[in-house]
């Protein structure tokens, strides 16, 4: 299939948080005329309040709660000229809202939670398209669950790409050659029509899997910081911003805690081969970052990224010496309760692991369960660590220089190290650090590697 001159705009909850900055997101879409599709994140502060509704609360927290919700979309209704259409609209979604919660304080439930957050995307489309129609910009409000098509796995559904591409096909493509089609992030449907969603985070996901189905020439990700840099520029001031970077740079860092995109954003990039833009909507001029199939002489050093609330298991066995088949009984295991592993170095006689939270459950429950503890304890001594965290140095052929380890080691000799992973992928070196000394190991590597 040949590509289109279409481009997907996404814009996170800060660019949509209320009426002056949606104005300003969409000052961005019309300042492109490529631009046909919009795909929105609810308002800043929206999901957190509806995942709690969601956990079920006492009445009066509960209606605490919701009047922010009311609260922080009517801000935006009311800078509107004639607001009341709208206005009946988003109280027939709080009202459903309200009637989810109080289920929610009845009995919990996965698919009650996403049904119940997937209300603050409907809600932040609804009010763009006012936006813009006030404007005199005409554009149309799409039910995403129509085309993103997921399992059932609720809180963290994955898309079932053969179905969504077809009902892209179908659906979405027709509308998108007469309207500019706004649509939501971080929600979809499974086969039974009940709503489901892609994890905290998930609507950079949503814009890479709806700009693959559509080809589209280029994703654009609007959020808060104007593209990906060196290292979190609110830990290092000095960080700088990276103009260009490849695919595979780009999704060791978000895999590894850089927040710019979810990690999940870049798989339908690079397999299909969609540059990705990252920008900030309030400073558009400023521009961003490309992430794209290749950079112009990739250096061995490109970031650093830092991912906290690491969880450090170690699994000692005195049969695991000259044994064999430990680890297949211990991944065994893991893989029963769904729990995939992120870092990993053994001995003769014992193995530490990593959790990996990459896209964490909408809910954010913890992974490392009793049952999965009692599991592991029947097998060997367990050992667990916490508020350990993650320090990832992103490069280029780092397995293959010579000095990597002195560069980085060199200088982080004031710290505890708590385990290190280097060799299996040439594009990261990791190691855990104390959660404490997170920041102060970045500011050095950084000052070290990057100035
Ligand atoms: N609104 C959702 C969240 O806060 C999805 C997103 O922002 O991408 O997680
Ligand atoms: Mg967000």
């Amino acid at each position: 299939m040949s590509q289109s001159t279409l481009i997907v705009a996404k814009f996170g909850g800060t660019s949509v948080a209320n009426f002056d900055a949606m104005n300003r997101s969409a000052d961005v879409v019309l300042a492109d005329s490529n631009v046909r599709l919009v795909v929105l994140s609810a308002s800043a502060g929206i999901t957190n309040l509806l995942v709690s509704l969601a956990e079920g609360q006492q009445p009066e927290q509960r209606a605490a709660m919701l009047d922010e919700i009311r609260h922080i979309q009517y801000a935006i209704i009311d800078r509107l000229q004639h607001g009341d259409i709208i206005r009946e609209e988003i109280d027939r979604m709080l009202d459903n809202v309200a009637m989810l919660s109080e289920g929610a304080a009845l009995a919990t439930s996965t698919a009650l939670t996403d049904e119940l957050v997937s209300h603050g995307e409907l809600m932040s489309t609804l009010l763009f398209v006012e936006v813009l129609r006030e404007r005199h910009v005409a554009s149309e409000w799409f039910d995403v669950r129509k085309v993103i098509r997921t399992n059932d796995r609720f809180g963290r559904a994955e898309p079932d790409m053969a179905a969504l591409t077809s009902l892209v096909d179908q659906q979405l493509k027709p509308r998108l050659r007469d309207a500019l089609v706004i649509t939501q992030g971080f929600i979809g449907s499974e086969s039974k029509g009940r709503t489901t969603t892609l994890g905290r985070g998930g609507s950079d996901y949503s814009a890479a899997l709806l700009g693959e189905a559509l080809q589209a020439q280029r994703i654009d990700i609007w959020t808060d910081v104007p593209g990906i840099y060196t290292t979190d520029p609110r830990v290092v001031p000095s960080a700088k911003r990276i103009d260009e970077i490849t695919f595979e740079e780009a999704a060791e860092m978000a895999t590894f805690g850089a927040k710019v995109l979810h990690p999940a954003t870049l798989l339908p990039a690079v397999r299909s081969d969609i540059p990705v833009f990252v920008g900030s909507s309030k400073d558009p001029a400023a521009g961003g970052t490309i992430v794209c199939n290749q950079s112009e002489n990739p250096p061995l050093f490109r970031a650093l990224a830092l991912r906290r609330k690491q969880t450090l298991l170690t699994l000692h066995s005195l049969n695991m010496l000259h044994a064999r088949g430990f680890l297949v009984e211990v991944f065994t295991i893991l893989a029963r309760h769904d729990i995939s592993v992120d870092l990993i170095t053994t001995s003769e006689v014992s193995i530490a692991l990593t959790l990996d939270t990459t896209g964490s459950t909408s809910t954010g429950g913890s992974l490392l369960t009793q049952a999965l503890l009692t599991e592991l304890s029947s097998l060997c001594r367990v050992e667990v660590e916490e508020n350990l965290a993650l320090v990832a140095i992103i490069g280029n052929k780092l397995s293959q220089a010579c000095g990597v380890g002195k560069e980085v080691f060199g200088v982080l000799e004031p710290f505890n190290l708590r385990l290190i992973c280097y060799g299996a992928s040439s594009y990261n070196l990791c190691f855990l650090v104390p959660g404490g000394d997170a920041e102060q190991v970045v500011r050095t590597l950084h000052q070290n590697l990057f100035e």
